[in-house]
């Protein structure tokens, strides 16, 4: 087994809903074991003009190929009616894997850890519900370090 850390975010069609659904869909999976959910975060999107986000982040401990689980995410993304029209447009769904144990992957398909989640307030914060704060991030940097140098800005902590 090992632990698998998903970034989940929405900013159409109800989005609470939305991470609700695929909460479902991830305790679903084949081979694996639903671990947790942080809260959920609402923050304005980062390109102008699309509605907020709602972001949060799920833990699983599957036994799962890296890339087995980028597929069963696409498809639970599909279901959910992701439209894929332009990069970083307004979605359903999107689950991101961010860690897959200590693993580094440099796949075509798949870049693990997330190549921005370090940078990403809606990523850190609800991942450090989940996380140990001394948790290491492939680069060998801790989650408490990367989460000091990211302000809690637009971020909005709802209530579970
Ligand atoms: P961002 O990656 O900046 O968060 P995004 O999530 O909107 O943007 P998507 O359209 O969901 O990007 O995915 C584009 C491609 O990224 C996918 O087809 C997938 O193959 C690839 N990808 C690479 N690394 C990952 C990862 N760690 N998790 C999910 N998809 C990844
Ligand atoms: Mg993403
Ligand atoms: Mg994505």
């Amino acid at each position: 087994m090992e632990r698998i850390y998903i970034g989940m975010g929405s900013n159409l069609a109800a989005p609470q809903q939305q991470l609700r659904d695929a909460l479902k869909a991830l305790a679903q999976l084949p081979n694996t074991t639903f671990a947790g959910v942080s809260a959920f975060y609402q923050s304005d999107s980062l390109l102008s003009g699309q509605p907020r986000y709602t972001n949060a982040v799920a833990a699983l401990d599957s036994t799962l190929a890296p890339l087995v689980l980028l597929d069963a995410l696409q498809a639970i993304e599909n279901d959910q009616g992701r439209e894929r029209l332009e990069r970083w447009g307004p979605r359903t769904l999107d689950l991101d894997i961010l860690l897959f144990g200590d693993r580094l992957i440099d796949e075509p398909r798949l870049k693990v850890p997330h190549y921005q989640m370090h940078l990403r307030a809606f990523v850190l914060y609800p991942l450090a519900e989940l996380a140990p704060s001394t948790l290491k991030l492939p680069d060998g940097r801790l989650l408490s370090e990367v989460l000091g140098e990211c302000p809690f800005v637009g971020l909005e902590r709802l209530r579970l």
